[in-house]
């Protein structure tokens, strides 16, 4: 069967002597594993400049008998990002934002949520080619963003025990993706005694809580809310508070997810 859909390159790697598989995400149709013959050979024509990473494109595909994957037969290039390769550190993060989102759509998801996923990753790969946007901010609103999408959001609405909205210095526990203001934090210690929160960290119920200062959170609580064209559009004091930002995000997608990605190790090895 023949079809055609719209769809980002979110991934490519080499198969066999001169093959390529590529994964596009797709709106309509999640993700797709795409077949290109010759295409590690040079011998590809067109299809080598509408089938590179970081490609919006629309492509016509050959679905093979029975199997998950298709076969490419032609495309053209709607708006391609590749821009993003002159740079490393860049082209590092669009690398990992795109194997995010290719790892996300291969579950099962509503077409409205891959849609919203896509146009998002989509935003983030226009941001970082634009530039004028801190990377790291830009990867940890997508990070927090994603995971909610996924059905992870976190309730970030005030302290999980004493309902304080505005705390002067809270934490945000990461496994269960809520909030606990520095005071109630204490109480907590206190009353276990430390012994008991050491087992506790021992034991399998982890408590991962990362510090989060009035602005972390304010940010926190943007990235989840803001409208999508103004995504971004906000920054914070000093490169201090985006790590610490960065860091939220990034633990809390990763322990939900429970795995992690070489491209953002590759990522962390080029800008650290
Ligand atoms: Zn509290």
């Amino acid at each position: 069967m023949l079809i055609t859909v719209n769809g980002l390159v979110a991934r490519s790697y080499p198969t066999g002597n001169h093959d390529r598989v590529i994964q596009i995400i797709t709106p309509d149709h999640g993700r797709l594993s795409v077949m290109i013959k010759g295409g590690s050979s040079g011998r590809s024509g067109t299809a080598a400049s509408c089938t590179q990473l970081f490609t919006y494109g629309n492509y016509e595909l050959y679905q093979g008998k029975g199997g998950d994957l298709y076969w490419y037969r032609g495309g053209s290039v709607t708006r391609s990002f590749y821009g993003l390769s002159t740079d490393l550190a860049r082209m590092a993060l669009a690398t990992y934002l795109c194997d995010l989102t290719a790892e996300l759509t291969g579950e099962e998801h509503s077409e409205e949520e891959t849609e919203q996923l896509l146009r998002m990753l989509l935003n983030s790969l226009h941001a970082l080619e634009q530039g004028g946007y801190s990377p790291e901010i830009v990867k940890a609103v997508f990070e927090l963003r994603a995971a909610s999408l996924m059905g992870y959001c976190p309730d970030l609405t005030g302290c999980s025990v004493c309902g304080e909205g505005y705390p002067e210095q809270a934490y945000f526990d990461i496994m269960n993706g809520r909030l606990i203001c520095a005071d109630c934090q204490t109480k907590r210690n206190r009353l276990l005694g430390r012994d008991a929160v050491r087992e506790e960290a021992e034991l399998g119920e982890r408590r991962v809580i990362c510090p989060v200062s009035p602005s972390t959170l304010a940010a926190m609580r943007y990235a989840l809310t803001a409208p999508d064209k103004k995504i971004f559009s906000f920054s914070l004091k000093d490169r201090e508070e985006e790590m610490s930002f960065g860091r939220a995000a990034e633990t809390f997608l990763l322990n939900q997810l429970e795995r992690d990605f070489d491209t953002l190790r590759f990522y962390r090895s080029v800008v650290i």
